[in-house]
């Protein structure tokens, strides 16, 4: 397996993935969207809440609250080997959140009990308070995983298969038909034919194989045993963090399996 780093930026990882099947692309995939640990507020306590929003609408815009945390610090709180599911420490942060109006309540006035949790930005709208409006709470934040819940999703993730463009030198008339109608820039025009200048932006469409018409001078395809992924996160983890986590997780699942044949 040869794997490449194509893009690499804080929120988004572009890489190309030789020598698997789409089998395990797909399960790849599946565990970066959907069974990467993550941290968000799951439990509610409101001691006074007055303002225009029902203690459900607050509750439910901080639960989507992305938060930044330390990965594979934490235990799941059903499965807490210190307090047997009770919450502590090990596997729940708790956040404190008192305002008085007038103001705007932001993400970034939620007090942590842990400084290592907190929100991954401070600036996130909760509610308006107005004159003599007031809210104070507790929020419980643990680890869930984006099966159960999408605030619990760590990353939107996809794959397509890695493109392979043909260009047939004696059937290509250098029309530029293909150049103008890709819609990922993927050609430039060439002195006798078109040259390929950003092979891994095609999108396999055939737009440019149905520009090309009865010609037939271009042929695309995807190679069946080689991927380009794109990993972005939607959580507090980095992009890189998530493929590796998703990649443990993949390994685990084989070794779960195999213990059992
Ligand atoms: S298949 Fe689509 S994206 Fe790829 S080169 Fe042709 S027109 Fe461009
Ligand atoms: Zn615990």
């Amino acid at each position: 397996m040869k794997i490449k780093i194509l893009e690499k930026g804080e929120n988004e990882i572009t890489f190309s993935v030789d020598g698997i099947s789409v089998e395990m692309a797909n399960a790849l995939r599946r565990i970066m969207i959907s069974e990467i640990p993550i941290m968000a507020i799951e439990d509610v306590y409101f001691k006074d809440n007055n303002s225009a929003l029902f203690d459900e609408v607050i509750a439910h815009r901080l639960g989507l609250i992305p938060l930044k945390f330390p990965p594979g610090v934490f235990e799941f709180r059903d499965t807490c080997k210190v307090c047997g599911g009770k919450g502590c420490p090990s596997c729940q942060v708790i956040f404190t959140l008192e305002k008085e109006g007038p103001c705007t309540v932001y993400s970034g006035d939620l007090k942590s009990n842990n400084e290592e949790v907190k929100p991954l930005y401070d600036n996130m709208p909760i509610v308006k308070l107005e004159e003599g409006q007031k809210i104070s709470l507790e929020a419980v934040a643990i680890l869930g995983i984006g099966r159960t819940h999408i605030k619990y999703k760590a990353a939107i993730s996809s794959y397509k298969n890695y493109p392979v463009i043909k260009i047939d030198t004696k059937k290509c008339d250098n029309c530029g038909a293909c150049v103008s109608v890709c819609p990922k820039d993927v050609f430039e025009k060439g002195s006798n034919k078109p040259k390929i200048k950003n092979l891994e932006a095609c999108n396999l469409c055939n737009a440019c194989v149905e520009a090309c018409g009865d010609k037939k001078a271009i042929e695309v395809k995807g190679e069946e045993d080689k991927f380009i992924f794109k990993v972005e996160t939607v959580s507090g983890l980095p992009p890189e963090e998530i493929v590796l986590q998703a990649c443990d997780i993949l390994e685990k699942k084989v070794k779960d399996l195999q213990k059992e044949l």
